[in-house]
């Protein structure tokens, strides 16, 4: 289970959200939709402190974090907790897709370069690009870049994967293999965060969806209730921009 409690961030005088609060129950895949700027990158970001929220307090399992008075323990703690999966890959280019996927168990999770590769050979096999492993990632089709991105993520077994519009970087002809992943990873009852704009993906994958605009949880709810009921008119006038 992930909760945050009166998360608020801030970027000079601008605030970005105040007091947001969630629970993910484990295992929930919950899908945010919202317009550009309202500040959905910047929440996932701060759930493991790629941006740090100047107040709020963030539950993974057993490890809880004050975001105002986090040490580096507590970031690696919570990082641990945490897999995130970029929308533009965030490959190393100077690694294979293999070393890509090992590199965090070995530095955040302090495994042996044997174990470690080992584990993402089996993830690799597991997301179907075994053949892949040896290849680096100019090599790789934005899918299978991505794909690896997820893998990367994957490899951690952590309690809570975050997406950050995984396909919004890829060609069309690749976005069906990377949601198909993350079809298989909810099959699979992992806990998920999505941050998309596949409003298809959020309508047949989610347990909840949100709608975020000016920093704020606007309307949640099940994908039927959310797409077929809108109460707000920003969500009405949102669904109607996106078809
Ligand atoms: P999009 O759908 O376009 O990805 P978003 O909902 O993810 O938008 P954020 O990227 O979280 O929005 O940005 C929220 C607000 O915070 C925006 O006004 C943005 O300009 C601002 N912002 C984000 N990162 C920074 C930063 N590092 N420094 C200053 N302002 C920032
Ligand atoms: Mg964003």
């Amino acid at each position: 289970m992930m909760t945050f409690s009166q998360l608020t961030k801030r970027f000079g005088d601008s605030t970005v959200f105040a007091d947001l609060d969630l629970t993910i129950n484990k295992g929930e895949i919950v899908v945010i939709i919202g317009p550009s700027g309202t500040g959905k990158s910047t929440l996932l970001r701060c759930i493991n402190f790629l941006e740090q929220a100047e107040q709020g307090q963030i539950t993974i399992d057993d490890v809880n974090v004050d975001s105002a008075k986090a040490n580096k323990a507590d970031i690696l703690a919570l990082r641990r907790k945490t897999g995130f999966v970029f929308q533009n890959y965030a490959l190393f280019a100077h690694m294979t897709a293999k070393q890509n996927i090992a590199e965090g168990l070995i530095t955040v999770k302090g495994w042996t370069k044997e174990d470690a590769y080992r584990k993402a050979q089996q993830i690799l096999d597991d997301i179907g690009l075994g053949d892949k492993a040896e290849s680096y990632p100019a090599a790789l089709s934005g899918g299978q870049q991505q794909r690896v991105g997820i893998g990367r993520a994957m490899a951690q077994d952590a309690e809570l994967l975050l997406f950050d519009e995984p396909t919004s970087a890829l060609d069309p002809e690749w976005v069906g293999e990377v949601l198909g992943l993350m079809k298989t990873l909810a099959q699979r009852h992992q806990t998920m965060l999505v941050v998309t704009h596949e409003m298809q993906f959020a309508r047949e994958v989610a347990d909840r969806v949100i709608f975020m605009a000016d920093g704020r949880f606007v309307e949640q709810g099940t994908p039927d209730q959310i797409f077929n009921h809108p109460q707000d008119q920003r969500l009405q006038k949102f669904l109607r921009q996106v078809g």
